[in-house]
This record gives structure tokens, C-alpha cells and sequence, in this order.
């Protein structure tokens, strides 16, 4: 590969993981054990939160938290439109529905206003997605959920770490679920957690996470586990694993590190674009931090001659890798002939859409490479301004 092209993401991978990844090995315990059990701990701590579970990624975290909520089939699960589609696809795991909703403008995150419109009496949660990294307006969802009875899973994975009113994301709701996914903001290539301050989904998820076994089931093959065990239930083979937790253990040390680097980086983008009149910035509300996982910028379309495509091409042809984040829910072949979902209910998302662009934010990139996207950007936007 072309070793000037600027990646859309890399792990933050330092000596520290490769190391712990060796003693893992060495260690002859590569499925969960000691270091899984550990980064539940230390992962539980850094949140404040009653229980962490490690899982094998954001979709089985998401499944299990359903689960444990007693989703039945028809039921009805509230997600918006903006978001990548596993948090639409967990709810389809049931025979249940996922009521797909706009967003709100600014934010791109769900509004109360969409879950009031949604309501019905099926409903039995929702899940709302901190975009970008930034919070939804958790009070309100909180009191709408408690007055009608729903439960909330917070998808949460883009918001390690992220605060609303000066409250760390991962307490709030019911459930929050993070993902270690390789783009991540931590990344165990792949990977998941389940925080709760609820004993009993706590149990269930942790039961349910591996084969539905008891829970110290992990430990049957080691010297103080036993060979006997008992299945409650049909669970599912989602356990995390200690070579994962090799590369958790050491991200988690730096979390903060990494939020402030990306956080920096942000800042540079934010004073570099601010007078731009081709794009648009992403909104962040003053009540609430991001965690920079994702720098949007939506393209004004009305001042420029060509489209997302070429914007995107050219960028790339600059050795500037970018995402877009992401083609609503309701377009995708599936959701949209399955629950006959039309654009036109989806105002906001259809048209801030095709023109949504992320740029590259993350701790591995030099001064030197932010310099780079925000010249390339720049010039770019300034040779196809009208
Ligand atoms: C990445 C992502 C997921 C899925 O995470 P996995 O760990 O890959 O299962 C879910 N929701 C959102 C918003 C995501 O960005």
C-alpha cells in the first residue's frame, strides 16, 4: 500500500499491547480467564458503573441486553436512523420490530419528539445512539421511558469517553453497551461491554453471554474451576477472550490520553474550518462532551459544482482516507422493503445524508498529518466552490 495515503482510522497500538499479547501467549490461556476478568474490573471502575461484562462485540452485548430486557417477538424497540445497522438488526434477532425514527438536526441524535411520535402500545424500549461520540439528551429519554415503562439501552458505541451534565456516559440507563470494534476509540480488534447498575441483568447477560452456563463457568478447565456445570438456559457463545483483554488492559491505561489527542485534533479542524462557507461543522450542545470518536462535516452542496462522490474521490486521490457515517437505517435494502420505510419520514436524516463526510480523528496521527487534511479539505472545497 501507498505509504503516504493517510488511513481513515489505526489502532493506537504501542510495544505496551504487543507485549501483553506475548505474555498472553506465553501464558498457554488464550479464551476468557484472568485478563478478561480483570479488564471487567478495571473497565467497570473507569466508568463508575455497578457491573462491566465483557462480550465479543457491540452486537452481542446489544443482543444479550434485549434479552435480559425480556424482548418478545412483536414486540416494539425504538432506534434511530442514524446509526450503524446492528442496532437495528439486534431487535430483528427477536421476531420484534425496530421502529426506525429521524433525528434531530443539530446533533443527528434521537429526539423526544420522534419517540413520542413512535409510541405505541407495543413499544418496550429504546435505544439511543450517542453519535459521533456526543451524548443524546439522556434526561428527557430517561423520563419519557420511566412514564410509559420502557427500558433504555444506551448503543454507546462511539462515547468512550463521553458526558452529559458532567456525567460519564455508561450509568444512565438501564444498560449501556461500548464497542471495542478495530475503529473504535479502544479497540481490542474486536470486542464489547455491557454496563449495568441492575444485579439481575447484570446475572443474565453474564449467564447468557456463554452457553448459558453458570457463571464461573470459564473457569472449568483451570485448577481452581470444576468440571461440573449446569445449563439454565439456552445461551449463546459471545465470551470475551484474554487475548482480547491483551489489548484492552493497556488501551484502557491511555483512554483518557487518546480522548485528549483526539480532542486536540478536533480543536484544530474546528479553528481551520470555521469560516468555510462549503461546509457545515457538527453541533455540540454545552451540556455535553464528545469523545471525538467521529469529525463530521456536512458539504453545503448549494455552494459547491460537484457532489459527495467526487469530493470523496478527490480526497482519497490525496492520499486522504475518509468515512461516511452513516446511510440511515431506513435506506438500507432490507429495513426499507421489509418495513416499507419511505424518505419522506425521514426528512432530516435523507437530506443531511449525501452530505455527511468524517474525517480521519485519531491518537496515532502526527501534527503533520492533521495539517495534511486540513490543507488537502481546504483546497479541495475552494476549486469546486461556485
Ligand atoms: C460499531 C457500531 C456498532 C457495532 O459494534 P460491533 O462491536 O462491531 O458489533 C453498533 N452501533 C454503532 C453506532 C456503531 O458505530
Amino acid at each position: 500500500m501507498n505509504k503516504d495515503y493517510l488511513l481513515f482510522h489505526r489502532p493506537f497500538i504501542t510495544e505496551e499491547e504487543i507485549n501483553e499479547m506475548v505474555d498472553t501467549l506465553r501464558s498457554g490461556w488464550l479464551s476468557m480467564g484472568p485478563k478478561t476478568i480483570r479488564f471487567e474490573e478495571e473497565f467497570n471502575k473507569y466508568i463508575g458503573s455497578k457491573k462491566s461484562i465483557a462480550v465479543s462485540s457491540w452486537t452481542a452485548a446489544g443482543h444479550l441486553s434485549l434479552e435480559a430486557f425480556g424482548i418478545q417477538r412483536d414486540d416494539e424497540v425504538i432506534v434511530p436512523t442514524m446509526t450503524f445497522p446492528a442496532t437495528a438488526e439486534i431487535v430483528c434477532y427477536f421476531g420484534a420490530k425496530p421502529v426506525i425514527v429521524d433525528v434531530e438536526e443539530d446533533t443527528l441524535n434521537i429526539s423526544l419528539k420522534e419517540i413520542e411520535k413512535a409510541l405505541t402500545p407495543k413499544t418496550k424500549a429504546i435505544i439511543p445512539v450517542h453519535y459521533g461520540g456526543q451524548p443524546c439528551d439522556m434526561d428527557e429519554i430517561m423520563e419519557f421511558a420511566k412514564l410509559h415503562n420502557l427500558k433504555v439501552l444506551e448503543d454507546a458505541a462511539h462515547s468512550l469517553p463521553a458526558f452529559y451534565k458532567g456525567r460519564k456516559i455508561g450509568t444512565i440507563a438501564d444498560v449501556t453497551c461500548f464497542s471495542f470494534y478495530a475503529t473504535k476509540t479502544l479497540s481490542t480488534g474486536e470486542g464489547g461491554m455491557i454496563c449495568t447498575n441492575d444485579e439481575e441483568i447484570a446475572e443474565r447477560c453474564a449467564i447468557m453471554r456463554l452457553h448459558g452456563i453458570n457463571r464461573d463457568a470459564w473457569k472449568r478447565y483451570s485448577e481452581s474451576g470444576s468440571w461440573y456445570y449446569e445449563v439454565v438456559a439456552p445461551g449463546f457463545k459471545y465470551n470475551f477472550t484474554d487475548l482480547q483483554a491483551s489489548l484492552g488492559l493497556p488501551q484502557l491505561k491511555k483512554v483518557d490520553e487518546m480522548w485528549n489527542s483526539r480532542k486536540q485534533i478536533a480543536a484544530k479542524y474546528t479553528e481551520a474550518f470555521k469560516d468555510l462557507d462549503t461546509i457545515t461543522l457538527h453541533t455540540i450542545k454545552s451540556d455535553r462532551e464528545s469523545s471525538w470518536h467521529l469529525y463530521p462535516v456536512r458539504l453545503n452542496l448549494e455552494m459547491l459544482r460537484v457532489g459527495r462522490a467526487q469530493i470523496i474521490e478527490e480526497l482519497k486521490h490525496n492520499n486522504v482516507g475518509v468515512g461516511v457515517h452513516f446511510m440511515p437505517v431506513h435506506q438500507h435494502l432490507f429495513y426499507s422493503e421489509t418495513f416499507k420505510l419511505d424518505d419522506k419520514n425521514y426528512p432530516v436524516a435523507s437530506s443531511v445524508f449525501p452530505r455527511l463526510l468524517s474525517l480521519p480523528i485519531y491518537p496515532g496521527m502526527t501534527e503533520k498529518n492533521v495539517e495534511k487534511v486540513i490543507n488537502v479539505f481546504t483546497d479541495i472545497l475552494k476549486k469546486y466552490r461556485k
